[in-house]
């Protein structure tokens, strides 16, 4: 353990005092992190980084807030999983950051703590749900984050704000301790500055876990970069993505570093992934019945605060979850609520499924023949503050690139690659199947090393 990450930890209050303005963070954890590092508790291969993680990761001893005045005065009684193995790997954990309301946004506007604003204007968004992981990375006061990633949330924020951000496949990192949005799409992800360290965090994180049953048992590549291996990969573009209503600059940059691929002398080839257009109502769908299953236990009994307004049981649960949850999460149990209910559970739900069938089918068959995708992360650039929260459809469509792959459980990646004539960021995405994640590394790190952005 060197003084030189016991100094970082000590200055950081005074830093994250400096970017307030960007209301990224939600509990400043340094005073934790100073003491085990000055125990000499603080060994191991991420012994020398500051690493934050999105408030509805339990980090015992701290408030697990969601950004939901549901959970005010919570206190978590144990740490989850993948936060337990950053202190095991000697990471000092000094901040807990802002978020969409239980997860449930792509703009970090849906925050009982107020919006978090992008690193460089705070006019726009960072990007959601993982908007304050994003952001102490992108300014950092940081050098990775974890967040999570149920339809974008954590690649979203990622392009926004020019950073690397992983959702890992399916069942890869343990949900145990990470507060449920929708169960069967919930990732863990990291956020960082370079796809190196990206790598690092995820191989300390990821593994079984007796705890998660979902949690796969499948062994964990390490990543060491091999140009010779990565110019073997053969990549798909989708032309669904291409022509889908997007950006001007982000479609030039993807057809330009597809340009650049193939003056590399990569295979490329067109894949096609013909269910992309439903992705989003299947989506909507499936994770608002999860979510409103998920989101029942808050009732004031069992859960959560209590209001008692009326005098009987009925008014106590009404009084509770309406003052408790914001408005978009109260949109979401009762869309989730209504998807499942009797009559409607076989045109909604069910036929959702059947969908996400056929969306994982799109992508099994699109890796008979690459080994890896390159799509669009965000069909827009940072978006100005107030100006979808009003609209859920337009909001809802920013996912509109990364839904695809939470339905179909592959693992997926943000990479930075060059900036807008504005300036602000612009990011892609690589997927590769199932347990691929190194693949991505590998591809990634090329990009990283030779594109010039
Ligand atoms: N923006 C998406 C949603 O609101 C994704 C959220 C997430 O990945 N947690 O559902």
């Amino acid at each position: 353990m060197s003084r030189k990450i016991e100094e970082r930890i000590k200055a950081f209050p005074a830093a994250l005092k400096s970017h307030q303005e960007l209301n990224a963070v939600i509990t400043d954890t340094s005073a934790q992190a100073l003491e085990r590092a000055s125990a000499g508790r603080a060994n191991g291969v991420l012994s020398e980084h500051l690493l934050a993680i999105k408030d509805n990761l339990n980090l015992q001893a701290y408030p697990t807030s969601c950004a939901s005045r549901t959970l005010e005065g919570y206190v978590s009684p144990y740490t989850a999983t993948p936060v337990q193995r950053l202190l095991d790997a000697g990471a000092a954990i000094v901040a807990k950051t802002n978020l969409d309301e239980f997860a449930m946004g792509s703009s970090t506007e849906y925050s009982c703590f107020g919006p978090a604003r992008h690193p460089q204007n705070q006019e726009l968004v960072p990007g959601g749900s993982s908007g304050g992981s994003a952001v102490v990375v992108a300014a950092n006061l940081v050098d990775a984050a974890l967040g999570s990633d149920t339809g974008g949330s954590v690649r979203q924020p990622a392009a926004f704000c020019g950073v690397y951000g992983l959702k890992p496949t399916y069942g890869r990192i343990s949900r145990y301790g990470l507060v449920a949005f929708a169960s069967s799409f919930d990732q863990v992800g990291v956020f960082a500055r370079t796809t190196e360290l990206t790598a690092k965090v995820f191989e300390v994180i990821a593994g079984h876990d007796p705890q998660d049953s979902t949690c796969a048992a499948e062994p964990i590549d390490t990543f060491t970069y091999d140009e010779e291996r990565t110019r073997s990969l053969t990549i798909g573009i989708a032309p669904e993505y291409e022509h889908a209503d997007i950006d001007q600059e982000i479609r030039e940059r993807y057809l330009d570093l597809t340009q650049f691929l193939k003056s590399e002398d990569f295979s490329v080839t067109d894949i096609s992934l013909p269910h992309t257009d439903y992705g989003i109502a299947a989506y909507y769908i499936l994770t608002t019945a999860e979510a409103s299953s998920n989101l029942a236990r808050y009732d004031g009994i069992r859960y959560g605060r209590r209001d008692l307004e009326g005098d009987d049981l009925e008014a106590l649960y009404m009084d509770t979850r309406s003052h408790g949850f914001g408005p978009e999460v109260q949109r979401r149990i009762m869309l989730g609520t209504y998807v499942l209910s009797a009559g409607y559970v076989d045109r909604y739900y069910n036929r959702a499924q059947r969908v996400r069938r056929l969306i994982q089918q799109d992508f099994l068959s699109a890796f008979d023949n690459v080994d890896i995708l390159i799509t669009p992360t965000a069909p827009t650039l940072p978006f100005p503050i107030g100006t979808k929260v009003d609209d859920p459809i337009t909001m809802y469509l920013s996912d509109v690139f990364t839904v695809p792959m939470s339905l179909a459980g592959v693992p997926s990646m943000n990479i930075p690659v060059g900036r807008a004539r504005d300036g602000l960021p612009i990011g892609l995405q690589l997927t590769a199947a199932h347990f691929g994640e190194e693949t991505i590394f590998q591809l990634s790190r090329f990009i990283e090393q030779r594109y010039s952005i």
